[in-house]
């Protein structure tokens, strides 16, 4: 790829990052998307330039190519597992423990095989935050959501939690980094404004059908006066229970009500599933900022 098409590549994707933090979620979506699309109409254009006697060559110099990149080493590796079987004509498909599934954090870019790691050894991102790839007649990544593990998760981030920020002082939690920067507190605040977002919004979708569910600016509430308990700690404890609440809910409910639907201005058709999903991987950005901050704010 020249430099000036992967730079133009690199700005979009900067671009979609920083819509993303400003909460230009839709915005978002259509930046990814044309990155998506670029990148498939290029190749689109050279075909059908890589005949079968060529693929060989041309994985041999891909392989190359990504070493100097900076790929990971786990995904070069098994590249070259599949070279291998190309050189050799070993025939047939690698096998799927040469080659399972792949998961991209998308924060950095670090690919690790087989599951996405605790946390990303290379930017820390949570394993929440790393893009799946699977072989595409599995329909290109899209699958169906796994009501046990979203329900876990929901869980497992309130206990994420109360894990980082266990100890810290109420001053601690309440200092700010920087004038328009949140302080622990506030990250602490959202967790609880949009546990009662999703609240309000599975009571919604379970008792009316298909129920139009107002979009709320909850990302304002975090620093509102007087909408949470007064410590940081009390917040806190305060969400926990309004989150195992949740959980415990939605695990007693039917399959079929987790697929109750509700309408959104911002976000369209939705279902409580859907919902649930959403708030538990919305929830990992805050850990890993959360995270981050602790480190800057507990004095050393
Ligand atoms: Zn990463």
């Amino acid at each position: 790829m020249s430099e000036n098409s992967l730079n133009e590549l690199a700005q979009l994707t900067a671009l979609a990052e920083r819509l993303a933090d400003e909460g230009q979620m839709n915005l978002n979506k259509l930046v990814e998307a044309a990155v998506y699309a670029q990148i498939r109409r290029a190749g689109w254009k050279r075909r059908p330039q890589i005949s079968k006697d060529l693929m060989q060559a041309e994985l041999a110099n891909a392989v190359e190519a990504l070493k100097k990149n900076d790929v990971s080493p786990e995904l070069i590796a098994a590249m070259e597992i599949g070279l291998r079987a190309l050189q050799t004509k070993r025939g047939g498909d690698m096998m799927y423990d040469e080659s399972p599934d792949i998961f991209v954090c998308r924060m950095c870019g670090y690919a690790a095989l087989g599951k996405p790691p605790d946390h990303c050894p290379d930017c820390g991102a949570w394993p929440g935050r790393f893009r799946k790839f699977v072989a595409f007649f599995n329909r290109d990544n899209i699958e169906p959501l796994n009501p046990t593990s979203v329900l876990d998760l929901l869980a497992e981030n309130a206990m994420e939690l109360a894990r980082l920020v266990e100890g810290l002082s109420e001053e601690t939690m309440n200092r700010q980094t920087a004038e328009d920067i949140w302080s622990i507190r506030d990250h602490i605040a959202h967790f609880y404004d949009t546990q009662e977002m999703l609240d309000t919004r599975v009571h919604l979708m379970l008792n009316h059908d298909d129920p139009d569910l107002a979009a709320m600016a909850v990302f304002e509430f975090a620093t509102e006066a007087d909408r949470h308990p007064t410590t940081a700690q009390g917040i806190l404890k305060s969400f926990c229970q309004k989150r195992e609440a949740c959980v415990v809910l939605l695990q007693q409910r039917s399959l079929s009500d987790l697929y109750r639907t509700g309408r959104h201005a911002e976000f369209g058709g939705l279902t409580i599933l859907r919902q649930a999903a959403y708030m538990a991987f919305h929830e990992q950005v805050h850990l890993a900022e959360i995270d981050l901050l602790c480190r800057e704010v507990v004095s050393p």
